[in-house]
């Protein structure tokens, strides 16, 4: 059968892939587990979200469902943060014998709530039109991630994947301020990108695998394989972990985007791959974003962003002017793209007024006086106007993306894109 679970956390501790992990032992007292675990980010934009948009199904081989749903919908009563308003747990449970007939309803559902909005009555019409057995708390909102989590492992080979290595405190601890020899972090990364990534970022200097909320977990390794992301874990030196779990995931996949051929189709909470071309000089608004415009062939407008914690990625889009032809990916929100990945694909030819050069002896002339030419001093050239020149752009075609401490968890990483056409350049 086949578990799926959502909406456990508050921002104040717990984790949906702890309890995951946790019934990943437990469960083996009712039979096999048959699977990795899987780790399901949904929409990035959406509202209910407590982090990062998670849920989380595990497949087990057993011959006492009853037993199996009982013990999950007891240890989510006992572990889910009720108490916070915006925790509303779901879980549901596909049968062995539902498992051809809900493939394809599944897989629809998961890429719905990948990329688009689902409303809770669409998923309890679901679960009660399919007899899928579900336990839906508080308003039950959780049922979603559930049934798109439970979609991910019926549909296993249909999309792109990655590994995360996830190590979990000991419960007492929970809360407290995390004990990692930070150097160790920087070693695992050397010692395994690009096969693993966004354990650090050595651009800013920080390790961006821990968490600094309240939630178990005490660090979490993203990689292209099991065995390189617990490669990679067994080099962290830190307090004593309770428990562990290595999680399939969609993290890293672009899994997200939708595309779009033009900008009038955007809409809020969703994520877009586009093209454009650049239509207004990048300006940098208070908190320190940064803002420019794109327009599409049709002369249709967006506002696209490098937000503050994007960081030196600035840097790059500062530099971008009127008139360069880029393709972006991102999410969208109040009518802003955030960027998330830049393709700069060619750049404008950009000129500025210089005066005229004398083709005696290669100088630049001077004015002779408002409205009368120019003059070379050593050779007596004259020339009536001033030249075109064009500018030197301190900034290269390739692709870009935002460093690895403002990274989106399904966003592809550019040391995953195999691309030959094109200058790569991986925020590192
Ligand atoms: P947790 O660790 O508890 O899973 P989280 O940051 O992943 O934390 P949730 O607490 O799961 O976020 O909150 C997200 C809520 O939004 C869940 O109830 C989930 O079912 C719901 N949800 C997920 N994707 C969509 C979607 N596309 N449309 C509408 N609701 C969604």
């Amino acid at each position: 059968m086949i578990i799926g679970i959502d909406d456990t956390d508050s921002n104040e501790g717990m984790c949906t892939t702890y309890l995951g992990a946790l019934l990943l032992d437990e469960l083996q007292a009712y039979g096999t587990v048959e699977t990795l675990p899987l780790l399901i980010r949904l929409n990035p934009t959406i509202p209910y979200k407590t982090r990062g948009n998670a849920a989380v199904a595990l497949k087990l081989n057993t011959d006492c469902p009853e037993k199996v749903i009982a013990h999950v919908v007891s240890r989510i009563e006992e572990l889910a943060r009720m108490e916070c308003e915006k925790t509303n747990p779901g879980t549901v449970f596909v049968l062995e014998k539902d498992y051809d007939r809900l493939k394809p309803i599944l897989r629809r559902f998961l890429e719905k709530a990948v990329r688009d909005v689902i409303e809770i009555e669409e998923a309890k019409s679901l679960v009660s039109e399919s007899g899928i057995p579900s336990k839906g708390f508080k308003n039950g909102r959780g049922l979603i991630g559930a049934l798109a989590a439970c979609g991910a492992m019926l549909n296993l080979e249909e999309w792109d994947h990655t590994f995360e290595y996830l190590a979990y405190r000991q419960n007492e601890k929970w809360g407290t301020p995390r004990e990692i020899e930070k150097e160790s972090f920087f070693e695992a990364d050397r010692k395994t990108y690009p096969e693993t990534w966004d354990t650090v970022d050595l651009k800013n200097r920080l390790v961006v695998c821990v968490p600094h909320s309240g939630d178990p977990v005490l660090f979490g390794i993203r990689g292209e394989n099991p065995a390189i992301v617990t490669e990679a874990a067994s080099l962290i030196r830190a307090e004593p972990v309770e428990r562990f779990a290595v999680y399939r995931t969609n993290q890293g996949t672009d899994m997200h985007l939708l595309s779009v051929e033009k900008l009038t189709e955007i809409q809020d909470m969703h994520s877009y791959r586009l093209k454009g071309t650049v239509s207004s000089v990048p300006k940098t608004i208070h908190g320190g974003h940064v803002i420019f415009t794109i327009r599409d062939e049709k002369e249709n407008e967006i506002d696209c962003a490098a937000f503050e914690p994007t960081k030196n990625f600035r840097l790059l889009i500062r530099k971008l002017r009127p008139g360069d032809r880029v393709a972006m990916s991102g999410s969208v929100s109040s009518g802003t793209l955030n960027i998330e990945k830049i393709e700069i694909k060619n750049l404008a030819s950009l000129y500025r007024e210089e005066n005229p050069i004398c083709l005696t002896c290669g100088k630049h002339m001077k004015s002779s006086g408002q409205s009368q030419g120019f003059r070379c001093k050593k050779c007596g050239t004259q020339a009536t106007s001033k030249i075109m020149c064009e500018v030197k752009r301190d900034l290269t075609a390739g692709l870009y993306e935002v460093p690895p401490c403002a990274r989106r968890h399904l966003a592809k990483p550019l040391v995953r894109e195999h691309r030959s056409d094109i200058d790569i350049n991986p925020a590192r």
